[in-house]
């Protein structure tokens, strides 16, 4: 089904912004997407009406609000098809719950000399927690290598894994190069090694189908505010067998049975990984973001994206002096992009007066411009809202900078 983008674009009050002067072409949805009018209203309403604190509450208010809140936990099961709801546990974002997971994993299955493995691409927040988790426990750390590409180097990662790796902790899809890895491939090779996998799909699920049953991903993580949703939320999902058997993580309110001074029992799933209140607006907006993008098909939005990055992509390589960082054979939503020697921060600088929102930086992903010999890059990524029309302004605009600095 092709996609009415106008009847899209409509529902994103933001869209409608003009800075300086100029229509937003917002090109940072790799960083954070905008939000749809009824996720905005969906939270507004949580609020207005139902705002409690749920799961312990006798009254109305906090029945309502523990109905919404499970039903967000339901449709997240469904959309990313976890075999039961109580394998979803709601975290403040993909960070949180590679924390939790680094934390609870670490405690209940490494010990000393045991290794986890990670990619050269990926997100700090799927390195830095395995770091400290693995310095704690005496623990290594151990890097796929990427090609020029951006490719995951198969060979080398069929190589790394030995009888100590514990976790293969890998990304979907990268957020400074578009890759998109052979998770499929990896987790087979990984159970096959009697090893577990955590896909971190904070770059998937918002552009591809992402089913963790049919996967037989053992975790799996995301944020919500990048697939439409409120900032502030995410999901961790596990498998029950490993989620009944890891220690918590976090203790305090929710995520008991019984307290004493001696001793507490933990409650059961998923509470047993909620301590506190949680961000129970957020998730029933996330829910209401998973309706959006549900409604509209993940299939679909695939395709429609495609096109755009084929599109960009070929109009980007047009440009005089365009290098772009990372070709791998199979991208989604993101071009990374230097022009001539013109440093990432001034020409993004110069494309914001033009209305023309990108990121720059090395973008959570200092490894990887480490590999490219580069301090930076410009990224412009895409999605569901983004038009043809918005890649011709880009295009223009980065044409008449490189033009400027000869
Ligand atoms: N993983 C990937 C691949 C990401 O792109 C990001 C954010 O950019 C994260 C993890 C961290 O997400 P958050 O900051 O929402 O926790």
């Amino acid at each position: 089904m092709s996609l009415n983008i106008d009847k899209i674009r409509e529902q994103f009050p933001i869209l409608k912004s003009e800075i300086y002067g100029k229509p937003l072409a917002y090109f940072d949805n790799a960083a954070t997407t905008h939000k749809p009018q009824r996720v905005i209203n969906r939270v507004n309403e949580v609020y207005e009406t139902i705002n409690s604190n749920i799961h312990r509450g006798v009254h109305y208010l906090s029945n309502q609000a523990t109905l919404a809140y499970e039903e967000a936990r339901n449709k997240t099961q469904a959309f990313i098809n976890a075999k039961n709801s109580y394998e979803v546990i709601f975290t403040s974002g993909a960070t949180a719950a590679i924390n939790l997971l680094a934390n609870s994993f670490g405690d209940t299955y490494i010990n000393e000399g045991d290794e986890i493995l990670i990619s050269t691409m990926e997100h700090h927040s799927n390195i830095v927690p395995w770091q400290m988790m693995c310095k704690r426990k005496k623990a290594i750390l151990k890097v796929i290598p990427i090609n020029n590409d951006g490719d995951l180097v198969l060979e080398e990662f069929e190589k790394l894994l030995s009888p100590k790796t514990k976790l293969v902790a890998v990304t979907c899809v990268s957020n400074a190069l578009g890759t998109v890895n052979p998770y499929e491939e990896i987790i087979v090779k990984a159970h096959a090694n009697n090893s577990l996998v955590m896909l971190d799909a904070s770059q998937a699920v918002q552009h591809l189908k992402v089913d963790v049953q049919e996967l037989d991903t053992d975790f799996l993580v995301f944020s919500g505010h990048k697939i439409y949703g409120p900032t502030g939320t995410g999901v961790f999902y596990g498998k029950e067998k490993f989620l009944n058997e890891m220690e918590p993580w976090q203790g305090g309110g929710e995520m008991i049975k019984t307290v004493t001074f001696e001793e507490t029992s933990y409650n059961e799933l998923p509470f047993k990984f909620e301590a506190g209140t949680p961000n129970i607006a957020g998730a029933i907006g996330l829910g209401e973001a998973i309706d959006f993008v549900s409604e509209l098909g993940v299939e679909n939005i695939a395709a429609y994206e495609e096109d755009l990055l084929q599109y960009a992509t070929d109009k980007f390589n047009t440009i005089d002096g365009m290098r772009i960082i990372g070709t791998a054979q199979k991208k989604a939503s993101v071009i990374s992009f230097l022009v001539k020697d013109i440093h990432p921060f001034d020409m993004g600088t110069m494309l914001d007066k033009m209305g023309l929102a990108v990121r720059t930086g090395h973008h959570c992903a200092q490894p990887i411009m480490a590999f490219y010999k580069i301090p930076g890059t410009l990224r412009a990524s895409f999605a569901v809202y983004n038009t043809k029309e918005e890649i011709d302004r880009l295009v223009e605009g980065i044409s008449k900078i490189a033009a400027l600095f000869g």
